[in-house]
């Protein structure tokens, strides 16, 4: 590409005399015409991956970086006095993912893409994303996220469809983001709209009319379900998403020159977490439309549909009541009620029928029966599905079963964030290891090497001068880079347990009170969205903000500790927060991470991981060994037994410890007081002390210990340096192009 002819041609003016939004606006049209060129992957079979959310980030580097032109874009910005990285500012990250799940499925495009798989993405096109986070006042606030202007990646089509509920029509269009893959093909992340969506209907913050359908239908991603008409529009959503993907699907099949029967030759359709599931009779509906009878349609969705499982928290097992789908779709109902029927009289075994006795519809319950592949996303997660929540459908269908570890692309997790370790890399053994991830072993032969040791010091150094200088500017926040970088950063929820770390915190402020200093200075930082109507949430996000401030505000202490919650956590400033880090934190309660994958990119920049023996973290430690990794707190099993028997009891563990008793009594002592919300410390305090359903107190004493442990060898620069390298080194494992290699050879078979 040459940017000058490009900026003439566009502006008629020379990259120097052009803004930085203007730049960016014509790299973007550029980058993306480049991609729409390159060849489309093709093929008879195709995968559907269908997803709620899409968490892409930013575009622009990363389709340079794919086209193999961010180098020499970056030279020609630089020669004209101009920076890749102010222009990337422009850029607004798109909002249509929440967390790890969307991430995630981002991460695959990307990969199905560089492996050269036929496949595309299928989702819902949000205008508003799921929110943007404001702090103030030390609470979170919340605001709508527009991404979509001018300039974004999405390109519209003239395709659409009816979507048809009980008391209204839509029509949906399609529109298309490109997905680059790594020097391969492009495929397409498809989403859709509606013709009716009218943004004016939001008002104060993200409050809208639940009911006005037609008009606020892919606004939000996850809109508040605490009431009843919040439950109904997240049906409404669903629907719409599987009903128009599933009419795409039939209409590119037989494009393809698919008779009905063959569908499972032309089609696979992998249903990421039960979001999706509506697919299933929505197909089987369509299918019937066009003439097949019904256990014919049965028989061709259950040889089409695959199904992941993300969780194994019940909130997250979508249950819908018959009267709510009968007010939304109450076409499903009937095809619904003919597949829990063929499951009654086949098992005698009312936990696996697809409706229970409380009316309720069980998503999964469907996914699992008539879907031919169930998959769990980290060995310890699948022996749990297996084992343990879905064990009578592993009775029925062992063959069904199968695990796929995560992963994450190191285009975007290496090669973009951290251009300086990626540099390094490849001096030190070439750059193999870009399109075959299992290269970074041989860096273990520099484990010993002092020179290249200190080279990875001097990246780590470099990443946490970029942070500090970045939260300069957006926060208006200091950090002190020569400190220990301790970071925690992931969607607020209770079974993550970002209150462990805030009562590590507590006690290593009453420890440098009482006189106590740390040898180096420790930094730590949060950052997490929590849902709004989730009050602990809430609550323990205001403790982490007034720990912020009360240790900020308190001389004897900050030159030693710091607390900083970065704003509105997302891919973006992942992409800063993790090449910076020294220690990550993955303390999930044992057995409630199914995976997990900032362990990863943590891992992979460099970081170690102080984490419990949980989702991915156990694979990590297996492949770096106990001398690289900080494992601490009950396994699994002590876990699943201990909810088994109810036997848990917080307050003996607070009365029986008294370091951890002080830190707990902290929340609501006077001192506190003064900065914080009562009723919020209150609130939390009572909530730790009688109920503490994620078991923080339990694995408080050894948390504290290993994490004393860890800031102890940290002191010895060359040993901590070769932890680094070392996980460096065993990250490639965690390559999504590992993972989908899997994905297609064991389930889609493209
Ligand atoms: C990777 C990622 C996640 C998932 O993090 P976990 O620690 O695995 O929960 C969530 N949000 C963003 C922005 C991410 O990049």
């Amino acid at each position: 590409m040459n940017l000058n002819e490009v900026l003439l041609a566009a502006y008629g003016k020379s990259i120097s005399e052009c803004s930085n939004a203007e730049i960016y606006a014509a790299l973007l049209k550029e980058t993306d015409a480049m991609a729409s060129q390159k060849c489309h992957a093709s093929g008879k079979k195709k995968l559907y991956y269908i997803s709620a959310e899409f968490l892409i980030g930013k575009l622009l580097s990363n389709n340079l970086i794919n086209l193999g032109i961010y180098e020499d874009v970056k030279a020609q910005l630089s020669s004209a006095g101009k920076d890749l990285s102010d222009i990337e500012e422009i850029e607004h990250e798109p909002s249509l993912g929440n967390g790890g799940l969307g991430r995630l499925a981002a991460c695959f495009l990307d990969s199905i893409a560089t492996l050269g798989l036929h496949g595309d993405g299928i989702g819902l096109n949000y205008h508003f994303g799921l929110f943007r986070q404001v702090l103030s006042d030390n609470a979170q606030t919340t605001i709508p996220d527009p991404w979509l202007n001018d300039h974004s990646w999405l390109n519209r089509t003239d395709i659409t469809y009816p979507v048809r509920f009980r008391d209204l029509t839509v029509t949906a269009r399609l529109y298309e983001i490109h997905v680059t893959g790594y020097g391969s093909v492009t495929n397409k992340l498809r989403l859709f709209d509606i013709e009716s969506v009218d943004e004016s209907v939001v008002k104060d913050g993200i409050d809208f009319d639940k009911t006005e359908i037609a008009k606020n239908l892919t606004l939000f991603l996850y809109p508040d379900d605490s009431d009843e008409n919040g439950r109904l529009l997240r049906i409404y959503q669903q629907y719409l998403m599987v009903s128009a993907g599933a009419q795409l699907i039939l209409d590119e099949c037989t494009a393809r020159g698919c008779q009905l029967y063959d569908l499972p030759d032309y089609a696979v359709i992998q249903i990421n977490d039960t979001h999706p599931t509506m697919v299933i009779p929505e197909l089987i509906r369509l299918l019937m439309e066009r003439g097949i009878p019904m256990d014919d349609a049965i028989s061709i969705v259950s040889r089409t549909c695959a199904y992941t499982n993300h969780t194994i928290l019940a909130e997250a097992l979508e249950k819908w009541k018959i009267s709510q789908l009968n007010q939304v779709v109450p076409k499903l109902m009937p095809i619904i009620e003919v597949l829990d029927n063929k499951i009654r009289r086949k098992f005698d075994n009312p936990s696996v029928y697809i409706i229970d006795k409380e009316e309720r519809v069980h998503m999964a319950h469907i996914d699992i029966h008539y879907g031919f592949s169930v998959n769990g996303v980290a060995s310890l997660h699948t022996e749990i599905l297996k084992n343990e929540e879905l064990q009578h459908f592993y009775k029925l269908y062992p063959e069904k079963f199968n695990n796929k570890t995560n992963g994450i692309t190191f285009r975007r997790w290496l090669m973009h964030s951290n251009p300086e370790l990626s540099a390094l890399i490849t001096k030190l053994i070439g750059d193999g290891w870009k399109q075959n991830a299992g290269e970074l072993k041989n860096l273990l032969k520099f484990r010993q090497d002092e020179a290249v040791l200190h080279q990875l010091l001097a990246v780590k150094q470099e990443k946490k001068h970029q942070l500090a200088a970045h939260l300069a500017k957006t926060q208006g926040i200091s950090l002190n880079a020569d400190s220990i970088f301790d970071i925690q950063v992931k969607r607020l929820h209770e079974y993550k347990r970002q209150q462990l770390n805030a009562l590590y915190v507590i006690c290593k402020y009453l420890e440098i009170k009482s006189g106590k200093t740390p040898k180096t200075p420790i930094t730590v930082i949060f950052g997490a969205k929590a849902a709004p109507a989730y009050t602990i949430a809430q609550d323990i996000i205001h403790l982490i903000l007034c720990l912020q401030q009360l240790i900020a505000n308190d001389p004897e202490v900050n030159p030693y500790l710091r607390v900083v919650m970065v704003e509105n956590y997302n891919v973006t400033l992942a992409e800063k927060l993790i090449p910076a880090c020294d220690i990550s934190e993955q303390i999930s309660l044992a057995s409630k991470e199914a995976s997990g994958t900032g362990n990863m990119k943590f891992m992979l920049n460099g970081a170690v991981t102080l984490g419990t023996e949980d989702g991915a973290n156990v694979e990590i430690h297996a492949l770096v060994g106990d001398e690289n990794i900080y494992i601490f707190g009950d396994d699994s099993d002590t876990v699943v037994e201990r909810y088994k028997n109810g036997s848990y009891n917080a307050k003996q563990y607070y009365t029986e410890n008294p370091t951890l008793k002080k830190a707990v009594d902290f929340i609501i002592s006077e001192e506190f007081a003064e900065i914080g919300d009562k009723i919020r410390l209150t609130r939390l305090y009572k909530e730790l002390t009688t109920k503490d359903w994620f078991m923080t107190f339990p694995d408080f004493e050894r948390y504290v210990e290993a994490r004393e442990c860890a800031y102890t060898d940290y002191e010895n620069r060359m040993a901590w340096a070769e932890k680094m390298l070392v996980n460096i080194a065993q990250a490639g494992y965690f390559s999504s192009d590992r993972t989908i290699a899997e994905y297609n050879q064991d389930i889609w078979k493209l």
